[in-house]
């Protein structure tokens, strides 16, 4: 093994995709954005297609066009096209293209004609997230879409619309969101656009509320076997996901240090009593988070060795306990599903003061992602 791996399991992807395949007659929409949430595109890609996926979305065009180029062809939205992309590349690669704006509508009807073909649209509504979306002057909005699908600029495939709320127990933002949603989809069809798909559910609205499914859900953190929120809908285990990726590392020296030693920069730990501390390979730089406390560490020789000071760049020291039997050059797992007795995402996050999207989408690109039984 390499100094670092991201080991992801694929049938666990899989085993994702199904659960809420089997939850739901929506179609599922695997969300790969951002590396896949740091599993790797491609591959998690390819998994979720295999495993049902009748749909992918990413947030930025070039991760959609990297699928096109892999030979991915299921159908695919990438939602956050700022003004001046590649377009008609989007457009020719048959990519699915969100609208919030009347200048990107402009836009994507001048690359449709450059392309020759009429570009998929799906109008996104801010129903009450207040981040993307139309949100006032949805008629005039409507209206002028209305006049770009007669001229034959685009075609409104769906409308869409995203949750700020859903991993909350009180379902009643979520529901005046859904009361915007419909209200703006009559609009739509009141002006003779009926689209085909209408989605808004992320993956806490799809494992919580079937009001939310309508006819696509986006399946994202759960994809990858994580809960949405761990606080309020429960971990993993409860949830029957499973966490795809095991972050492994090595131990690059393990010593003796005496009680009083102080460790890492800004000596921030003390050691009590006299241990060994192992010195772990990987760093910040590799997306490990710097302030951790000490209830995340690593498993090694059968035992958790808990983090000890500040993590540095390129690697940091956990506390192994005098009767370790770990060697230098041992492997060590940072996180994994937890089944083993290891360090899990979720509790990474909690000692980070983080979420677990974040401690997976910020592993970095020096960590080789392996697919061991995929
Ligand atoms: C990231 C994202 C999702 C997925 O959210 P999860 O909470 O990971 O399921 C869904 N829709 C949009 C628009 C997103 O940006």
């Amino acid at each position: 093994m390499s100094r670092a791996v991201a080991e992801v399991d694929l049938t666990a992807i899989a085993h994702n995709l199904n659960l809420i395949k089997a939850k739901s007659n929506a179609q599922v929409l695997a969300v790969v954005k951002a590396d896949a949430y740091g599993h790797g595109l491609i591959p998690v890609a390819k998994a979720a297609v295999a495993a049902g996926a009748h749909w992918l979305g990413t947030a930025l065009l070039e991760e959609g066009i990297a699928l096109r180029a892999a030979g991915v062809k299921a159908p695919l939205i990438c939602w956050l096209t700022p003004l001046g992309e590649d377009l008609k590349t989007a457009i020719k690669n048959n990519i699915d293209l969100s609208v919030s704006s009347m200048e990107l509508l402009e836009e994507i009807i001048d690359a449709g004609r450059a392309a020759n073909i009429v570009p998929r649209i799906h109008l996104e509504v801010d129903t009450g997230m207040t981040r993307g979306g139309v949100r006032n002057d949805w008629a005039e909005f409507v209206a002028e879409i209305a006049k770009a699908v007669k001229d034959n600029g685009v075609e409104v495939v769906g409308l869409w619309s995203h949750f700020a709320r859903a991993d909350e127990p009180d379902q009643s933002f979520n529901q005046q969101q859904l009361d915007t949603f419909h209200k703006r989809l009559a609009i739509l069809i009141s002006q003779g656009i009926n689209p085909q798909f209408v989605h808004i559910a992320n993956s806490a609205a799809a494992l919580t509320n079937k009001d939310s499914y309508k006819n696509i859900v986006r399946w994202g953190i759960g994809l990858y076997g994580l809960s949405p929120d761990v606080n309020t809908l429960g971990s993993s285990g409860t949830l029957n996901l499973k966490p795809a990726m095991k972050l492994k590392a090595k131990l690059h020296l393990v010593k003796e240090v005496e009680a009083g030693a102080q460790v890492g920069y800004g000596g921030t730990a003390t050691v009590n009593a006299n241990t060994k501390i192992g010195v772990v390979t990987m760093g910040y730089a590799d997306g490990i988070p710097r302030n951790t406390n000490n209830s995340a560490g690593v498993f090694v020789a059968g035992k958790r060795a808990p983090l000890l000071g500040r993590v540095s760049m390129d690697q940091f020291v956990v506390d192994l306990g005098l009767q370790s039997t770990a060697k230098t050059g041992d492997e060590v797992v940072i996180f994994g599903d937890g089944s083993a007795g290891e360090y899990t995402i979720d509790e990474w996050a909690s000692a980070a003061s983080t979420i677990n999207y974040e401690i997976v989408t910020r592993i970095g690109p020096r960590v080789p992602r392996i697919y061991p039984r995929g």
